[in-house]
């Protein structure tokens, strides 16, 4: 998915063309979201440069003259410092914006919404017969902020965006946990992940397309079941996504997706990652096989321990000699099954009780 309004600032042009070109289908920009798509929103979010002690020009300074404080409705776990999403901004035409009356609810089809709900909102991509219980991503979602309207059949809210992690830009400096190139979705973002944000629109509310149930999830349980959730802001000012908890021994955080294992030493209680876990196990099988107790390498296995006559290092270093899979069935301990693919080995295949890469406590 493209990035809505505002993301794509840092961007070139270019760039711009060549995502539009992949992904034709999605749309370039969220202002472009009422039910009826001649009917433009006459209202533009705008964020004044406050700065007093700058040389603005006049309509940045007019602009400024009308802003109000917008305090975000999202604070993050991790967030930098209490307040980081909140900021000024300016709602244009303004004297238009002013003279409208505030509303703290309001109905469409029967269903009252009121400020700081969440609701689906319907992109002109959507699909005009999808409805939001299939397929959540066929929809943008926001947080109402304000509404105000000038009659019954004007009536428009400002609102904060969510992100799907897909829409987020692709982070300045390569990350090792990226998906992709061309997004900033991580490794760690679950399918139901939302990501708030502090970019404010005005929408006609009959773009809306239901209320949403977005759950703010604070990483202390995995109890999430399918429902929609956020955990994690992004900064419209910093460009930044907000720090969440670090858990296992590669200090990565915790995809509610993938199964993680939690160490039952209480003085421990460390979440790990099956992948993590894997890869500490084959370090030890290929340490104790390989190497030896001594820690240097096995000369019986010259041309497998060693490549061009040097030790392999690192953490690949068992890569096709030895692979290793989890079981774990819910009930019991969970098991580690081992396998040695070397030519002649005996055994080939055993299992092994789990040891917690942190505290070597056997996991139960
Ligand atoms: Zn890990
Ligand atoms: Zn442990």
């Amino acid at each position: 998915m493209a990035p809505k309004h505002g993301l794509d600032s840092f961007k070139s042009e270019q760039e711009q063309l060549a995502k539009r070109a992949k992904s034709s289908a999605t749309p370039t920009s969220r202002s472009a979201t009422p039910a009826d798509p001649g009917a433009k929103v006459p209202f533009e979010v705008k964020y004044p440069n406050m700065d007093e002690s700058m040389k603005r020009s006049a309509a940045e300074q007019e602009l400024a003259a009308h802003a109000d404080w917008q305090v975000s409705p999202f604070v993050a776990k991790g967030a930098l410092r209490e307040g980081e999403l909140d900021q000024h901004y300016t709602v244009v035409p303004h004297v238009e914006w002013e003279s409208m009356k505030k509303y703290n609810n309001f109905i469409i089809q029967g269903e009252v919404y009121k400020n700081d709900q969440f609701v689906f909102v319907r992109g002109e991509n959507t699909p005009k017969d999808k409805d939001t219980e299939g397929q959540p991503k066929d929809f943008w979602v926001a947080r109402i902020l304000q509404v105000r309207a000038k009659n019954a059949q004007n009536v428009y809210a400002l609102i904060a965006w969510m992100y799907w992690p897909e829409e987020l830009p692709p982070p300045g400096i390569k990350q090792k946990d990226m998906e992709s190139r061309d997004s900033g979705k991580r490794t760690y973002h679950g399918g139901h992940e939302l990501v708030a944000s502090n970019y404010m629109e005005v929408l006609d509310v009959l773009s809306f397309a239901g209320k949403a149930d977005v759950y703010h999830w604070l990483e202390e349980d995995d109890n999430l079941s399918h429902k929609l959730y956020w955990r994690q802001t992004f900064n419209r000012k910093t460009q930044a996504l907000s720090k969440l908890r670090e858990h296992c021994i590669c200090g990565g955080y915790f995809n509610p997706e993938k199964t993680m294992f939690i160490c039952d030493n209480t003085e421990c209680k460390v979440w790990l990652h099956k992948e993590c876990i894997i890869d500490d196990i084959l370090s030890k099988t290929y340490s104790r096989l390989i190497e030896g107790e001594s820690g240097t390498p096995d000369t019986k296995t010259n041309g497998i321990a060693r490549t061009n006559g040097k030790k392999t290092k690192g953490k690949n270093r068992h890569k096709g000699l030895f692979t290793a899979t989890i079981k774990d069935d819910g009930d019991g301990a969970p098991i580690a099954i081992i396998k040695d693919l070397r030519p002649g080995a005996d055994p080939k295949t055993w299992e092994e009780a789990i040891k917690c890469p942190k505290c070597s406590t056997e996991l139960q």
